[in-house]
């Protein structure tokens, strides 16, 4: 039976930064399996045709035949592209190569910025109950990101606490205004998290310092420190939470995920 308090109430947050390395992916991964730690349920969508999430979540190239390129441009069953992973309450749709060229043949479709819109709104997709979808995005700002943006509530992005960090952001800014005054108007800002922190490092705190100061509260509370365990996780297929639940980055994974909870609710008041 479907819970009436529960459909409908998915929140879709597409995780975004044009720039390569700053830890979108690594943010995806932890901050949907904190989340399933605070006791939500989670799908993960790869955007990415690197499919670093999928890899990282330990879903081999054999285990990905249908994957976020049939969700996009085929008429298929969500029950046959939504994965489980080692992590329960933790569901993934996986990518492959396959995607770089959907972003070509995306050109060509008259719905070409609606496909992951219309493939999260189904009707099927209540029987799942997510109480929150990731999109971890492509390095760039493509078609494919453009799907994201349309298809989510808001937008959250990882600002790696290093030189040029703020740069770029003002492209970004433009094209989530482009994307309200066009094809999602109530698109919001989820938050900016400042990635890979180094608190030794006089840049990381001026990286803080500017952040804060142009972008006022956007920015979280929540920094998320340049940790060994985060980075080594993905080699053992699973998020740094499984692997050192303790080591700094999980447990500042684990307080991201409760100030994002703690904003939606408040948003829902
Ligand atoms: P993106 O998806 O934006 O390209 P990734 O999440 O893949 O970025 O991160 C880029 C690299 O930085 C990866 O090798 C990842 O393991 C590493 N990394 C990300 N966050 C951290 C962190 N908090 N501490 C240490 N290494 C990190
Ligand atoms: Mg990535």
């Amino acid at each position: 039976m479907l819970d009436p308090t529960r459909s409908n109430d998915t929140k879709i947050v597409a995780v975004v930064n044009q720039k390569g390395g700053v830890g979108k992916t690594t943010t995806t991964i932890n901050l949907a399996a904190a989340m399933v730690a605070e006791g939500k349920r989670v799908l993960m969508i790869d955007l990415d045709p690197q499919g670093n999430a999928s890899t990282g979540m330990g879903i081999g190239a054999d285990a990905r035949e249908l994957t976020t390129y049939e969700l996009l441009l085929e008429d298929i069953d969500l029950r046959e592209v939504i994965q489980e992973t080692q992590t329960k309450n933790l569901m993934i749709v996986p990518a492959t190569v396959d995607l770089s060229s959907a972003d070509i043949e995306l050109m060509a479709n008259e719905k070409r910025s609606f496909l992951l819109h219309d493939a999260l709104r189904q009707p099927m997709m209540d029987e799942f109950h997510f109480d929150y979808i990731l999109i971890d995005c492509p390095p760039s700002l493509n078609l494919l990101t453009v799907n994201a943006m349309v298809a989510a509530h808001s937008v959250l992005v990882p600002l790696q606490s290093e030189f040029f960090a703020l740069e770029g952001l003002s492209q970004l800014m433009l094209t989530i205004r482009e994307v309200r005054q066009t094809a999602n108007p109530n698109l919001r800002i989820e938050g900016v998290v400042l990635t890979m922190f180094d608190a030794r490092n006089n840049l990381s705190q001026q990286v803080e310092n500017d952040a804060r100061e142009n972008l006022g509260d956007i920015v979280f509370q929540t920094k998320i420190p340049r940790n060994v365990r985060v980075s080594e996780a993905p080699s053992f297929a699973m998020p740094v939470l499984d692997y050192d639940p303790n080591s700094k980055g999980a447990l500042a994974y684990g307080e991201l995920a409760r100030e994002v909870i703690k904003k939606n609710a408040k948003l829902k008041a």
